[in-house]
């Protein structure tokens, strides 16, 4: 469990979970960080319970409201949704979104379509590419509704990706489609699995950098 230690001079520990689903565990200055652990390691179903209440009180709170001018992201960059009066439809056209003011009520399902769609051409044709770069043959490409992760994959070679990926920028998608077919040289996280990833992409670690900093903005 990942946690942040905030030292100051009070004499107890205390743990705290915030909105943002962050663990800060506030300790005298002394303490050694094995004890900290061991605290937190205690109450870790108390944590536990309070990260699940905290991302289901950001799901109920998602930031979207489909306005006028309120700008949407894919492949890394921000687009702007612009509502038509009496267009049936979703769609981009000269770098915004195209909204018919009257299915705003159905915005999350359009946009989600949408997204889907373009996830499955636009990694469709990547993982092609990629696959016949580093020598391995992919059985199918899934695209999911995943939260969580970006991508996985089966030992039978099967790849998911979740849509939302194809809101980040592309060299950010390159790394998690490196990253997925490597799994299928080396079904872990070993440093030949590193290596694997590396030998495409020398630079995944920034990619990778970027992308959990940056992960909670790739949403609807
Ligand atoms: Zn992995």
């Amino acid at each position: 469990m990942d946690f942040e230690i905030i030292r100051s001079g009070r004499k107890t520990i205390a743990v705290e979970v915030t909105t943002e689903g962050e663990v800060l565990v506030r300790v005298p200055l002394r303490l050694a960080r094995r004890e900290v652990a061991a605290f937190v390691d205690r109450h870790r179903g108390w944590i536990a319970r309070k990260l699940a209440q905290a991302e289901a009180q950001r799901e109920r709170q998602s930031p979207r409201q489909f306005v006028q001018g309120e700008s949407f992201p894919f492949l890394g960059e921000m687009i702007r949704l612009r509502l038509v009066e009496g267009a049936e439809y979703l769609r981009r056209d000269n770098g915004e979104f195209l909204l018919g003011a009257d299915l705003v009520p159905r915005a999350p399902a359009l946009f989600r379509t949408w997204y889907r769609a373009r996830a499955r051409e636009i990694l469709e044709e990547r993982v092609e590419r990629f696959a016949r770069r580093m020598g391995v043959v992919v059985r199918g490409v899934r695209i999911t509704d995943a939260k969580q992760r970006w991508g996985s994959c089966s030992p039978a070679g099967t790849l998911n990706f979740a849509w939302r990926l194809v809101m980040a920028p592309e060299g950010i998608i390159e790394y998690v489609i490196v990253h997925e077919l490597a799994h299928l040289i080396e079904m872990n996280h070993s440093r030949r699995f590193w290596e694997t990833v590396g030998r495409v992409l020398p630079d995944y670690a920034v990619r990778r950098a970027w992308l959990r900093k940056n992960e909670d903005r790739l949403t609807l």
